[in-house]
């Protein structure tokens, strides 16, 4: 079986990619991957977008074969064209305001100053992401080679509050003002 697009049978699925809720009969995608606990494959879902960002060789395969009609085509294959082009992009998992001093940046190795913004990174591996570590909002370009994923960023960061993200995205323009 290939990966697929399909309406939700049920409102019990969760997004492997942001770990929100997939309504039922919202369009989810499946991502087949190798069954670590038996025989054969599984399938692993996600909301369209959240698999765009994250996984994006599956669903642009996926696209190519399905003949489900997909909300929003062009701004899906836009995503993930452009996490494609850099694996790096498809490890943002959203940004939070740093708890503690303690974490060092992936991208500098410095310190991440408590209470300043960071972006966290997460690894795929079969199926699963693991928590990757954290890159300062300012080295993003280095890291991810553009400044540009506010909107990937805001995608993966449910938990903020209405006030934060506007904190958040008034820091990404500070931050490009200041570059
Ligand atoms: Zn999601
Ligand atoms: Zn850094």
């Amino acid at each position: 079986m290939a990966h697929l697009f399909e309406p939700a049978a049920s409102g019990r699925s969760k997004c492997r990619g942001c770990a929100g809720p997939i309504q039922r009969g919202e369009l989810r995608f499946g991502e087949r991957v190798p069954n670590l606990f038996g025989e054969g494959e599984t399938t692993v879902w996600f909301h369209p977008l959240c698999a765009a960002y994250k996984r994006p060789e599956p669903v642009l395969e996926a696209l190519a074969g399905t003949t489900v009609s997909v909300p929003d085509r062009e701004g899906l294959e836009r995503a993930a064209l452009g996490s494609a082009a850099n694996k790096r992009l498809q490890r943002i998992d959203g940004a939070e305001r740093s708890p503690s001093g303690k974490a060092n940046c992936r991208c500098c190795h410095q310190p991440i100053a408590r209470g300043s913004w960071r972006i966290r990174v997460v690894f795929y591996e079969e199926g699963r992401f693991a928590p990757g570590g954290f890159v300062h909002l300012a080295c993003r370009r280095s890291y991810f080679e553009t400044g540009e994923i506010l909107n990937q960023v805001l995608k993966f960061s449910p938990d903020l509050s209405d006030a934060d993200r506007e904190e958040l995205i008034r820091a990404f323009e500070a931050d490009q003002a200041a570059s």
